[in-house]
């Protein structure tokens, strides 16, 4: 039976007035953010001051984790809609189980109905050799926080996802971020998520700012994304509703350029070429997915 007390890897702080969720393993193959959150926790509970609200490391897909699979039949991260959340026919599939304790949780334990103060912080890796990125869900405060990283931000691709939690709590009005930190179980994506951790709690007033792990990770944030496009928005997305059918082209890269008409993929035999010119966006090159690609252009 899965409780809301296996989704909870720490929490830290006893003043409710503000709090940080910071959640890895949305989906199950993306350990890094597990990783990442265990590297800054006993650093973190070294100078946390208690009074200075509430931080919450989560874990997500939890049947998925366990079992080192992206899903275990429906992507967690597409489910975050009022049709799946108050259906209780299906709890027999355990990707929905995950959402409503994930849901009960941080809705109503966490947030406690106050969402003005409450961070969401989804982190997240990609089947793409290289890039780093953040998505802010479609509000203000999200887009300023996405930006504070110091990586490429994309807009627009929040509203085009149905189903990610980032927009479920976007709509909630919390400052609601996903932060990609690089490759499905490399070490440079722990590396990042860690300096995201640490340079989104300082942005939100969590720790101080002249912390020497802040300076350190910000800097590091600024340094890998230098010769990356930074500010971004969603123009296509390459939607799968057959995942197995579908097969990316070697060679492609997150912010790789792209032409109208280059060829991209093979889906059901057929070529698929590129509807437009900008950059490439999370090709996929793992097994499960439910989108094969995005295309993204400079704002
Ligand atoms: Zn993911």
């Amino acid at each position: 039976m899965e409780t809301k007390k296996a989704h909870i890897i720490e929490k830290l702080g006893k003043n409710p007035s503000k709090k940080m969720i910071i959640l890895g393993g949305m989906h199950g193959n993306e350990i890094n953010g597990i990783e990442a959150i265990e590297e800054v926790l006993p650093r973190l509970k070294e100078i946390f001051d208690e009074n200075n609200g509430e931080i919450w490391f989560l874990r997500g897909n939890e049947p998925a984790l366990k079992a080192g699979e992206r899903f275990v039949e429906k992507d967690l991260n597409r489910l975050w809609l009022d049709e799946h959340i108050y259906n209780k026919e299906d709890d027999s599939i355990a990707d929905f189980k995950s959402l409503r304790v994930l849901h009960d949780l941080i809705i109503n334990d966490i947030c406690q109905g106050l969402f003005e103060n409450c961070y969401f912080l989804d982190l997240h890796t990609f089947s793409a050799p290289s890039g780093i990125f953040a998505i802010p869900a479609a509000n203000d405060k999200s887009l300023e926080f996405a930006r504070s990283f110091g990586v490429p931000f994309i807009e627009r691709l929040s509203d085009s996802l149905p189903g990610t939690a980032l927009s479920y709590f976007g709509r909630k009005g919390m400052t609601s971020v996903v932060f990609e930190g690089g490759t499905h179980y490399s070490p440079e994506a722990t590396r990042n998520l860690v300096a995201g951790i640490w340079h989104a709690l300082a942005q939100a007033g969590f720790i101080d700012e002249k912390l020497q792990e802040v300076k350190q990770s910000r800097k590091l944030l600024i340094d890998i994304s230098k010769d990356l496009p930074h500010h971004l928005e969603l123009t296509y997305r390459h939607k799968l509703d057959d995942y197995q059918n579908f097969k990316m082209n070697p060679g492609f890269y997150n912010f790789k350029p792209v032409k109208k008409s280059d060829n991209l993929a093979v889906q059901n035999k057929e070529i698929i070429l590129s509807p437009d010119s900008g950059f490439m966006l999370m090709p996929l090159y793992q097994k499960k997915g439910s989108d094969g690609f995005f295309i993204v252009k400079e704002k």
